[in-house]
Order: structure tokens, then C-alpha cells, then sequence
């Protein structure tokens, strides 16, 4: 008997650096952010010195996992073969109750749901053994 799951062929993140470690936090099912020690900004995407006081020290806070739909667009035509399956589409940019903002999709929402300011809450998606991507999902 073979695995019916087909490959996941989409691009993927880079496990490089400070991307690794995010995407190592999400892989645990958590859903952690930069916050500097100094000042207490959060901040997505990771980077080693806070914009806000230039500290260099800084933890991965884990989040709330809430946030809102801050905006979005549609995609109608793929512009890689592996997303041909699934336009139209709709990449969000989630704020998150912390303040920063993520770029990613909705699971359970089509594209002419989507409101601005509509509350949503994350989850996890294991497209591979190593990377679990960090999607979203109507709240409440
Ligand atoms: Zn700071």
C-alpha cells in the first residue's frame, strides 16, 4: 500500500537563520514572535535588532494566535504551476493582537467572505516533516 498524498511541490520558507527557528516554533504548534527585551516591541518578520530602540536583545514571545484580517488581494491566475489547483486565491496580511502583521491564507474562508477587520485565530499546517506553516482560520 503507498501514501495517496501527493508531494507538497508549492515553493517553501528557507530554514535559514532566524526563519528556522520561527518556523521551528510552528512546527511545535506555536506560534511565537520576536520581542525586545529592552523596549517590549513585537516584531514579525525576524530580524536580529528591534527598529524601535535598536536593542539587540530580544525572545521569542509566543502569541496569542488571534488577530484580524488587516487586508488582501486575489489571485485569479497562478503565477506558479504548484497554485494552479487553487485560485482563485486570497493571500491575507493578519494583524495580530500583538501589533505585527502576517502574510498568509484562510483555510475555511472563499475570497468573497473575506471583511476587513474579520477575527481570526491560527492554525497549523505540516505541508512537510520539517515545515509547518503558520495558516488561519475564522474566529469564534
Ligand atoms: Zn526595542
Amino acid at each position: 500500500m503507498t501514501d495517496a498524498t501527493p508531494a507538497y511541490t508549492k515553493p517553501l520558507p528557507a530554514l535559514e537563520g532566524l526563519s528556522k527557528e520561527f518556523y521551528d516554533w510552528c512546527r511545535q504548534g506555536e506560534l511565537r514572535f520576536q520581542r525586545c527585551r529592552d523596549c517590549a516591541a513585537w516584531r514579525h518578520v525576524p530580524r536580529e535588532m528591534c527598529a524601535g530602540c535598536g536593542s539587540w536583545h530580544w525572545e521569542w514571545a509566543r502569541s496569542s494566535g488571534r488577530g484580524s484580517i488587516f487586508t488582501w488581494t486575489v489571485v485569479a491566475r497562478a503565477l506558479h504551476p504548484a497554485f494552479a489547483a487553487d485560485v482563485p486565491v486570497a493571500p491575507v496580511v493578519v494583524e495580530m493582537d500583538e501589533g505585527v502583521r502576517v502574510l498568509s491564507t484562510l483555510v475555511d474562508c472563499p475570497p468573497g467572505a473575506l471583511e476587513i477587520g474579520m477575527p481570526v485565530v491560527v492554525c497549523f499546517d505540516a505541508v512537510t516533516p520539517e515545515i509547518t506553516l503558520p495558516r488561519f482560520r475564522r474566529a469564534g
